[in-house]
């Protein structure tokens, strides 16, 4: 069975279509722009080289006809025709309280996706436009919709609520829900995988660190806590956002600056982070590379960093009574040996040997603890399409 995965974004859609015999990708690529001058598609049949088209999208409905048209090419095409597409994986951002596990869209998840929208205004309704598009170009064909939501509804209320009137969580729905769940979900089996054991025995803490970044306590298998709340703007210090800070300062920021909520908003999600101290970038690459060359701003956006990540990391073995694993993931996570070793600085105290001679390679999964060290430390690269797609062909094959 092949599984077409779709990311819609606001302008944008990531797919790939995985054939899941031997979990293989045949094809994958980008659309940009999409409903602005200048839509492209960048497409990549596995093993040939990628192809750029550029032509008029006016809607995410145009796009998903483009990508399906390049899928079916004679010449750069990776299926004969469309009826090779055994279901369609949507990766949605917010699945509220009510989905635990990846579901099969019908008109009912339709509604409740829809009431969810007001607690992910920005996310939902691409997502939403993306399953829509699909349905009117690919009639039948059945859809899976994953939630990055998901795998945190195992949190206990003691994790999940938050110190404000209990009504703001009853009829607002004010509490922490967590992202990157379908990546911290896949780390999770990997790293069981790679220790011999049954997740349900171990008590990890998943480092998922990339341009938005958070960290999550996976006990028996099942997230008990992670970092990102009721917005992915909480917890760790990201690329552009804040993380965790006084919420004080929101209402201080306003008065003294004469700014709108709005621009508020916009100084803690997009202006902040590690972009915000260094003033140089929210790329760790730049600021790597910076404060490699003595720039003290760079450096102290790295130092911010790492402290914020080693902290959530204690408190997590806490929140566990102690830890088996920790686990690397993403961008920075995955290509960062610097980072990593700062991280584990200071974590002897919890039975961590890290192994610097171990630690000396990109994007591959592999220990970087000593063999004797009693909480092992371990990169994996996630693979969140794969964890869409299989959750997909699990629900539609049954
Ligand atoms: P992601 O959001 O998972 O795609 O991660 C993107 C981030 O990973 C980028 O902003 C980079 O800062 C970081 N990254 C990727 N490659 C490297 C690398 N070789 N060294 C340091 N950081 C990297």
């Amino acid at each position: 069975m092949n599984v077409l995965v779709i990311n819609c974004g606001s302008s944008s859609l990531k797919y790939q279509l995985i054939s899941m015999e031997k979990e293989v990708v045949m094809a994958k690529g980008l659309v940009e722009r999409i409903g602005i001058e200048g839509s492209i598609l960048t497409h990549k049949p596995e093993g040939r080289d990628k192809i750029k088209i550029e032509e008029s999208m006016k809607d995410h409905t145009d796009a998903i006809r483009l990508v399906l048209e390049a899928l079916v090419n004679e010449t750069y095409g990776v299926i004969k025709d469309m009826s090779e597409i055994g279901a369609v994986g949507h990766r949605v951002v917010h699945g509220g309280e009510k989905y635990s596990e990846s579901v099969l869209i019908d008109d009912e998840v339709m509604r409740a996706l829809e009431d969810c929208t007001s607690l992910a205004p920005l996310h939902n309704p691409p997502n939403l436009i993306g399953i829509n598009a699909c349905k009117d170009l690919m009639g039948n064909t059945p859809m899976v919709a994953v939630f990055d939501t998901a795998f945190h509804q195992t949190m206990p209320d003691y994790a999940f609520t938050y110190a404000l009137p209990y009504e703001l969580y009853e009829s607002h729905g004010v509490r922490r829900y967590g992202f990157h769940g379908t990546s911290h979900r896949f780390v999770t089996a990997a790293a069981a995988n790679m220790l011999g054991k049954n997740a349900k025995e171990l008590k990890l803490i998943t480092c998922h660190l990339g341009n938005g970044a958070s960290l999550a306590a996976i006990d028996g298998g099942k997230s008990v806590d992670t970092s990102m709340g009721f917005t992915p703007l909480e917890g760790l210090v990201m690329g552009t956002r804040c993380g965790d800070i006084d919420p004080a300062i929101v209402t201080y920021i306003q008065r003294v600056l004469g700014v709108s909520n709005e621009e508020v908003d916009n100084i803690v999600n997009k202006k902040s982070g590690v972009l915000g101290i260094s003033g140089i970038s929210s790329d760790f690459r730049d600021i790597e590379e910076a404060a490699e060359k003595g720039d003290k701003r760079a450096q102290l956006a790295l130092d911010v960093f790492h402290y914020r990540v080693r902290k959530y990391i204690g408190s997590y073995a806490a929140a566990m009574g102690g830890v088996d694993a920790i686990v690397f993931t993403a961008g920075l996570g995955e290509n960062s040996p610097e980072s990593r070793c700062e991280i584990c600085k200071g974590l002897e105290f919890l039975g961590v040997k890290f192994d610097e001679s171990k630690n000396n390679f990109r994007g591959k999964a592999e220990f970087i603890s000593a063999d004797d060290s009693k909480v092992k430390v371990i990169v994996i690269p996630t693979n969140e399409e794969l964890m869409i797609a299989r959750d997909t062909k699990e629900i539609v094959c049954g």
